[in-house]
């Protein structure tokens, strides 16, 4: 992925932060709540990795998103 690729997908990210959009805060969503693109804790708000996946798809980017391969976090502490 080069460096404009990848800029482009993260701001696509940054827009649908599925951190804050995500209303369990998923970052590998949609969990299995989602109803027709809706939240599944708020009918009326729109499912955020539904947004993720439709923005994706529109900029033409779902596919390589989808296969590419991200570093899990390290989560443990140093020391
Ligand atoms: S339906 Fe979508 S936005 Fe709602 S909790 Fe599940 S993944 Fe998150």
């Amino acid at each position: 992925m080069t460096m404009a690729e990848e800029k482009q997908n993260n701001e696509i990210l940054k827009e649908l932060c599925p951190k804050t959009g995500c209303a369990k805060g998923f970052v590998n969503g949609p969990c299995g709540g989602e109803v027709n693109g809706k939240c599944e804790t708020d009918k009326t708000r729109d499912c955020a990795w539904i947004l993720i996946y439709e923005g994706l798809k529109k900029n033409g980017k779902l596919e390589k998103f989808l296969n590419q391969y991200i570093e899990p976090k390290k989560l443990s502490f140093k020391n």
